[in-house]
């Protein structure tokens, strides 16, 4: 049975679905001295609501460039 009334979407609008893609951006990358998998590890600061990802490599202890991120 369908029901008489329309479902009006507009409160549904304001979820942000594009705000979870960020989780899973390039999750693997390899070391680019010894092509070892690289392990991301997230700094949180609540202070100023950011989120530092850095992916360090395990084989001989490189730091990538460290990425921001900014909580809303
Ligand atoms: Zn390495």
């Amino acid at each position: 049975m369908s029901s008489p009334y329309a479902i009006e979407d507009s409160e549904n609008l304001e979820r942000e679905p594009e705000s979870l893609k960020v989780v899973c951006m390039e999750s693997y990358e390899n070391c680019s001295f010894c092509s070892s998998k690289l392990v991301f590890t997230h700094d949180l600061n609540l202070g100023l609501l950011q989120v530092i990802e850095v992916a360090r490599c395990p084989g001989c202890g490189v730091k990538m460039n460290p990425k921001k991120f900014t909580l809303q």
